[in-house]
């Protein structure tokens, strides 16, 4: 169990201190279900004690004496119509009021997570062990964060009416309560350990559930879907679920025994003890001494029964505050994260002219791997530059540290002389169109593909001219990138939605349709650089070479930046640069690196040799 103990991830300080925080952080998003959850645990609570410490008192030495019968009833009639008041709030909580706050949560936990997993650097996508917290804190949080709230009620209420319970009891028969600490004590060390015996199990079992859940995706995600037709993959599959099964299997039967043997210490030691224990000590003193009247013994069974309830219902509450206190870990780490280059820190804001970039002297590593190395370059405002070289040279690299998506581990990258990292990231990152290699197309409508931001959001909502000019735009900039004629076959236009996943007659775009799409985005956006990312790996020579044109005209004044295998596609650039190993080993026109007879000269001339062949 020390292995155990070593393994626990946060202390019991901080496990409280998380549960407050989820109070916290629920009173923000919605005070009113902390307001109604906190009256719904303590009337749950007082029921219990009011029926068998109060009610049966009151009716029993009622009887005994001699009250009147309408008396009786009147209490009676009191009380049940408090109690159908009662449930009649609990059906309104139930039925109307938890629905609407659970939405209301949803919303403002889920923004608020939303908007963090979109500001933390790309690193943290990169980072295993963040990443994992990260998805854990995002699995159910709303619904996980609820039940912190409502376990931390039933904590507080339930220690009072535990205590409340106590005191009853002892008024009635002080030994009876002996009854009850044995089981308290009992109740709380047997719990404990099967607590931490259900920690040790769900570590252990947890690295089978990811790789199952791994395989779930697997099966049902579309990018896997034609791979898993045309090769074997899915026996690979099958295995590695048959493994992980095998796995989950034999954790559960490596803690079978010592839980069972817990269990059944934990039942004795709590409900057998208390209600055999008391049902022979009363009987004793009933019909043996003959020292409790019946009266006095109905009234201590009912007592038991209820006091145990709040006692399992307490020491469960109790138990679950530290269980949650881990998840809620997670969320806070997530949310209390400091991102390092948040888009919205204040900075200067770069304006619009062409300016000029600059690396000096930058250097970068992912981890400890270094991958770009002592780079010194000027990019002039208004040229066209081409990064080429094998793959893993680094020049995905370079164009995310231009685009602030990391910062140097050494070196500055300036823009128009002023270190990139004083300027507003948020602005700064305006200033750049990018086509991604590894674009996506999104469950939305073309426009809405093109524009990457909703009409709330650019004002076109509720203005007429601002949406024309916006769907104009849009469908301008799908024509530069030679979409024209396939817009024009499409019924709905710019209305289409790009997938069938949410509208059956929505489109499944060709992977080089979904490329000229991703490069109208940047044409969209008129930015002064644009980055342009292997743009026609998906495209026929002819879409290539209409590409080509499109961009020379659309990258007029800006400054354009072209990674490619292909070196047909960079031939023209202003500038070409050879990248190897992290370091820049060649530069200059195609002219002046032919001339050259290096690595690019070598590279062209096997190219070519293709072209010729096909
Ligand atoms: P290129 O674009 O020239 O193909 P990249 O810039 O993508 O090269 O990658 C350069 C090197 O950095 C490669 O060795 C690659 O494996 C490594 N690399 C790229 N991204 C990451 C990452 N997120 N974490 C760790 N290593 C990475």
């Amino acid at each position: 169990m020390s292995k155990n103990k070593k393994k626990r991830e946060i202390g019991r300080g901080r496990a409280i201190r998380n549960n407050l925080y989820a109070c916290s952080l629920l009173a923000k998003i919605c005070p009113k279900l902390m307001v109604h959850d906190a009256i719904s645990q303590f009337l749950g609570y007082f029921e219990w004690l009011f029926y068998s410490a109060f009610f049966m008192r009151y009716v029993i030495n009622s009887l005994e004496a001699g009250d009147s019968f309408g008396t009786i009833m009147t209490f009676v009639g009191v009380v049940a119509v408090v109690m159908c008041s009662m449930s009649l709030y609990s059906k309104i909580l139930t039925g109307y009021t938890y629905p609407i706050c659970y939405a209301i949560v949803n919303k403002g936990l889920y923004t608020r997570l939303f908007r963090k997993s979109r500001n933390v650097e790309l690193e943290c996508f990169e980072n295993s062990e963040f990443y994992d917290k990260y998805t854990l804190a995002m699995e159910k949080a709303d619904e996980r964060l609820r039940e912190t709230v409502s376990a931390v009620f039933r904590t507080i209420f339930g220690a009072i009416s535990s205590v409340c319970a106590f005191v009853f009891m002892y008024q009635v028969d002080k030994i009876s309560v002996l009854f009850i600490l044995f089981p308290v004590v009992g109740n709380f060390v047997f719990n404990r350990k099967i607590s931490h015996l259900d920690y040790a199990r769900n570590q252990d079992m947890a690295p089978h559930n990811r790789r199952i859940a791994y395989i779930n995706r697997v099966m049902y995600l579309p990018e896997y879907a034609k791979e898993m037709r045309l090769t074997d993959v899915f026996s690979l599959m099958r295995r590695q679920y048959r493994d992980a099964i095998q796995g989950l299997a034999d954790v559960t039967r490596k803690y079978t025994r010592k839980a069972m043997v817990l269990h059944w210490f934990y039942v004795m030691c709590t409900f057998t003890f208390i209600f055999e224990g008391l049902l022979i000590y009363g009987a004793y003193r009933t019909l043996v001494s003959n020292t409790m009247s019946l009266a006095e013994l109905a009234v201590i069974t009912s007592m038991m029964v209820s006091t145990t309830w709040i006692l399992i219902g307490f020491t469960e509450s109790l138990t679950s505050l530290f269980r949650n206190g881990l998840f809620i870990e997670y969320l806070r780490t997530f949310l209390e994260y400091k991102e390092q280059i948040p888009e919205d820190q204040p900075g200067i804001d770069p304006g619009t002219e062409i300016r000029t970039l600059e690396f000096r002297n930058v250097s970068f590593a992912y981890k400890d791997k270094e991958v770009l190395s002592h780079v010194n370059m000027e990019f002039r405002g208004g040229m066209t530059y081409a990064l080429v070289g094998h793959n893993g040279a680094g020049k995905t690299t370079l164009i995310k540290l231009l685009m602030r998506l990391y910062d140097p581990t050494e070196g500055t990258i300036t823009y128009h002389g002023r270190d990139i990292r004083e300027y507003k990231p948020l602005d700064y990152r305006h200033r750049i169109g990018v086509v991604f290699q590894d674009y996506q197309m999104y469950g939305a409508s073309l426009e809405e593909n093109v524009i990457m931001t909703s009409a709330e959001e650019d004002g076109s909502e509720n203005d007429g001219s601002v949406r024309t000019s916006r769907r104009k735009d849009a469908a301008s900039a799908l024509e530069r990138a030679g979409f024209g004629e396939r817009l024009k076959s499409l019924e709905k236009g710019l209305d289409t939605q790009v997938t069938a996943e949410f509208d059956k007659e929505g489109v499944n775009f060709s992977g080089g349709e979904s490329q000229k799409i991703a490069i109208s985005r940047a044409f969209y956006k008129d930015a002064d650089i644009l980055i342009m990312d292997e743009p026609s790996s998906a495209l026929d020579p002819i879409a290539e070479y209409e590409l080509n044109k499109a961009m020379e005209s659309a990258a007029e004044g800006k400054t354009v930046f072209y990674i490619s295998h292909r070196l047909s596609t960079t031939r023209d650039a202003d500038r070409i640069i050879l990248l190897e190993n992290g370091r820049i080993v060649e530069e200059g026109t195609h002219e002046s690196l032919l001339a050259l007879g290096g690595q690019y000269a070598r590279m062209w001339k096997v190219q070519a040799g293709r072209y010729e062949a096909s």
